[in-house]
């Protein structure tokens, strides 16, 4: 027997509940499939646990540094991993707790837990159930990648997956990659009390960024102890006693980092593979990710990709901004499209970068006059008062249009002051309606007014 729905969702990442709530308000009998956890990868294994771990050992980073501030901690400061874990389980459980309630709670809304796979365009199979709708989304995300490193299987590696288990403190803890997943546990770890070495391939931390970036992020790392391995090309693992060796150069010596633990980080792949895409006809890429128009739209009519899959946002915001641009679309019968957004994201390291838009070197690459404007943390009062003073604000303007074309702030709240940035971006304003605006003190944001008002011409 085959059961019938106006729609089905399969995954409840970022954008699939919302959606399917949004579904069933507009009258459609919607089925929602989950395999794991309710809520996906953000709420299981990403954003919110790991910024709970953050803001743990974040406390432990402060507690050592009481002294700077004037206040006496007698004794040592220690972490309590299993406590910092269990912390860190209750607000996950908060979460998912409450995705799962929600889409429970929600008339019309049929929640089904299994493995959803195609049969064809039009239907799903779950376990012995088979589920037949003529709107169907697809909201499955990603998972780590496992990189093809030699001997690999041999060793007990951890991913950003299972490090969630973790309870207990990893005397030497080898990171290989160094991007935003790496980076976050590595400063993570090293305050908790671990020894931490980031090995990355290419010639510099998060590549993609500028190279300034690149240092000043490296020089904030290994000011707290850890080791950075760049232009690891030759990399091998092997088991050596307890330990783990990871050969990073054929060449130089050092060529091997010695570990407790090894942290595999370096990127994600699409969980489409195992899906049945082949039977219902949609197409991917070379990487797995599913091609989708600018309203996210499968190359198969009624069949929508939404989030991390889709290869085009690798992040919680852009995967709700997918469900918002889906449901405009189908429901409100609005215009949105994928192409209207710019990128933002943030490396939650501390002090955290945050980015939005273009880099400089895409600017200098755009051939058009550019304008920049800096600031270093050093001369942010807030910033000083905090004794907190890495990093620094740089913010680009298109010469002719006085269109602000991207920012990087790194420093201390710089994830909360890039908002406003990425509103005058957002509203297409020039870069001067927010040059007079009285912004309060004292803040790291009411220096943006002061940076848009020292525009210099990017050499
Ligand atoms: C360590 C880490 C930290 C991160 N930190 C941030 C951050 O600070 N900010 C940020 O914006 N982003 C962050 N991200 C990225 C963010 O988590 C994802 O971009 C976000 O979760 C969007 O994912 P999604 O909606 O595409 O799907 P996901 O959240 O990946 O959810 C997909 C769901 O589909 C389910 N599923 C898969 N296949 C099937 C199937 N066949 N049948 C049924 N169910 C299925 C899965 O079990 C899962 O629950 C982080 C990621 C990681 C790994």
């Amino acid at each position: 027997m085959i059961e019938s729905f106006d729609a089905i969702v399969i995954g409840t990442g970022q954008a699939g509940p919302p959606l399917a709530v949004r579904l069933a308000q507009s009258g459609r009998k919607t089925a929602i499939l989950e395999r794991n956890r309710f809520g996906g990868t953000c709420v299981n294994t990403g954003c919110i646990p790991t910024k709970t771990l953050i803001a743990s050992a974040r406390a432990a980073y402060v507690a050592r540094r009481a002294a700077d501030f004037g206040v006496t901690i007698d004794g040592a400061v220690r972490v309590d991993m299993p406590r910092v874990k269990r912390r860190k389980d209750e607000v996950v459980a908060q979460s998912t707790g409450g995705v799962q309630k929600w889409l429970r709670g929600t008339p019309g809304v049929t929640v089904i837990e299994g493995h959803g796979r195609f049969e064809s365009a039009r239907v799903v199979r779950v376990g012995d159930r088979r589920l037949t709708a003529p709107e169907i989304f697809i909201n499955t995300g990603g998972r780590p990648t496992i990189p093809p490193i030699e001997a690999l299987t041999q060793i007990d590696y951890l991913t950003s997956s299972s490090m969630m288990d973790v309870d207990f403190l990893p005397e030497l803890l080898i990171v290989i990659g160094g991007s935003y997943v790496g980076l976050e546990f590595a400063q993570m770890y090293r305050r908790f009390g671990s020894r931490v070495t980031v090995i990355e391939m290419a010639p510099r931390l998060i590549a993609r960024e500028d190279e300034e970036v690149s240092q000043a992020v490296q020089s904030i790392l290994e000011n707290e102890g850890i080791t950075v391995r760049l232009n690891a090309k030759c990399l091998a693992a092997e088991r050596r006693g307890n330990d783990i060796a990871v050969q990073v150069s054929c060449e130089e010596e050092p060529r091997d980092i010695v570990g407790s633990h090894l942290l595999l980080a370096v990127g994600r792949v699409p969980n489409t593979d195992d899906l049945g895409l082949e039977r219902a006809g949609v197409a991917t890429d070379e990487r797995g990710f599913i091609k989708v128009d600018d309203q996210l739209s499968t190359n198969v009519p009624g069949i929508w990709a939404l989030g991390d899959i889709n290869g085009r946002g690798a992040f919680t915001h852009t995967s709700y901004n997918d469900y918002e641009i889906v449901a405009a679309n189908l429901l409100d019968h609005e215009t949105r499209r994928v192409s209207d957004r710019f990128p933002v994201y943030a490396l939650f390291t501390d002090p955290p970068l945050a980015r939005a838009g273009i880099t400089e070197r895409e600017a200098r690459a755009s051939g058009r006059p550019v304008l920049i404007g800096q600031r270093p943390m050093a001369r942010v009062g807030r910033a000083r008062e905090r004794s907190e003073t890495q990093g620094f604000m740089h913010v680009l303007v298109d010469g002719e249009t006085r269109r602000i074309l991207g920012a990087a702030l790194l420093g201390i709240e710089a994830d909360e002051a890039i908002h406003c940035i990425v509103d005058v971006m957002t509203a297409g304003a020039p870069f001067t309606a927010i040059r007079r605006a009285v912004h309060i003190h004292p803040t790291v944001s009411e220096l943006i007014p002061t940076v848009l008002g020292e525009m210099q011409p990017l050499i």
